[in-house]
């Protein structure tokens, strides 16, 4: 482009390159989950596209329409970068690329109107092909790079993204959000080793099947959602708590000793009991399997005799524990 074909289209060229930082800073904000200033970004652009719209038509200066872009992209750019630099240390892997790599493109913004503004002052007078000049040519390829860097750290986030999503339903119950038997199993294979011991419950609502009977299945999937909340409420730090069936739910958790295993689900059964779930102000209750974890590495073994004790439990009468512990 000649000088005048780029002064002619300076104007619409720069409002596609500050939506695009617009954009770009919008989206950065939403992936560090912070409130994004748009009236603010809104303004620098619009007075951005003023002061280009002045400088292209009414006294065309290439040198200052430089300038004025770059300052106004990395500006905007710039609106994020405080919370960006506050949460880096705690990004990981390709996140960290996306936010060095978006932190290098608002940097350069800068870079380049302070170079324009070194080196390109003479522009207007000598009449030199910009296109065409070094300069330009050189800081075309660093931004090309750049972004190109920039797109594919940012597709490698995104494919990221999308696996740790996957991978989140695969292990969790859509319903509840708890664990499901699979994610139980994986997440139980990575325990640690500690000084306490490791207990096993396994709870079944009582007389289920009633509820969804008399009051519906959505009312009877609001239950297992409710409990499955309370459940969560009490939830201490190693603990594992999963749905395994459908109304049957899993914890394994750490205790000092059986009695205290035995207090914290006497616990769990007082909530259960106290607890009204629905607009219906519905009570529910529960059959409980408690038992020890001798070995992490055989929690299957234990699984099946929290089950017994569960079954136990129901012959027994319901809403009881069942357990094998040495008290
Ligand atoms: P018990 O006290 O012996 O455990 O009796 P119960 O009625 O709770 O047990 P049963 O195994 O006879 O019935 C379980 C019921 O749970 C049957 C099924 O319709 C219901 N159920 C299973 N999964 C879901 C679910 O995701 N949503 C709803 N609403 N109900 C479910
Ligand atoms: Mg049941
Ligand atoms: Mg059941």
């Amino acid at each position: 482009m000649s000088n005048p074909q780029l002064t002619l289209a300076a104007p619409f060229t720069a409002i596609l390159y500050l939506l695009g930082s617009w954009l770009g800073a919008y989206a950065i904000s939403l992936k560090l989950n912070t409130v994004f200033q748009h009236k603010l970004a809104f303004w620098i652009i619009f007075f951005a596209v003023l002061a280009l719209t002045y400088y292209s038509y009414v006294e065309p200066q290439i040198w200052f329409r430089l300038i004025i872009l770059n300052l106004a992209l990395g500006s905007v750019g710039l609106l994020v970068i405080p919370t960006l630099l506050r949460q880096l240390p705690q990004t990981r892997s390709f996140d960290r690329w996306v936010s060095i790599f978006y932190f290098l493109n608002v940097l350069y913004s800068f870079v380049r109107a302070t170079i324009n503004f070194l080196f390109l002052e003479n522009i207007d007078h000598d009449h030199f092909t910009l296109t065409s000049s070094t300069w330009w040519l050189l800081g075309m390829s660093v931004n090309i790079i750049l972004n190109i860097l920039f797109a594919i750290v940012l597709s490698g986030c995104v494919i990221k993204d999308v696996i740790q999503h996957l991978n989140n339903e695969r292990l969790h119950d859509p319903l509840t959000h708890l664990l499901n038997r699979r994610g139980f199993f994986e997440k139980s294979a990575t325990l640690p080793v500690t000084s306490q011991s490791y207990f096993l419950v396994s709870l079944d609502l009582d007389h289920f099947k009633t509820i969804n009977d008399t009051w519906g299945h959505y009312i009877g999937d609001q239950i297992l959602y409710g409990v499955s909340q309370m459940m969560l409420q009490d939830k201490q730090p190693n603990d594992l708590i999963a749905r395994f069936g459908g109304e049957e739910f899993i914890c394994l958790f750490l205790a000092e000793d059986a009695a205290a295993a035995l207090v914290r689900i006497e616990h769990y059964k007082m909530l259960l009991e106290q607890t009204s779930f629905t607009h219906y102000q519905i009570k529910m209750t529960a059959s409980y399997g408690l038992t020890h974890i001798h070995n992490v590495h055989d929690i299957e073994y234990a699984l099946q005799r929290a089950d017994d004790l569960l079954y136990q439990a129901k012959t027994n009468g319901r809403n009881q524990i069942s357990f094998d512990l040495m008290l």
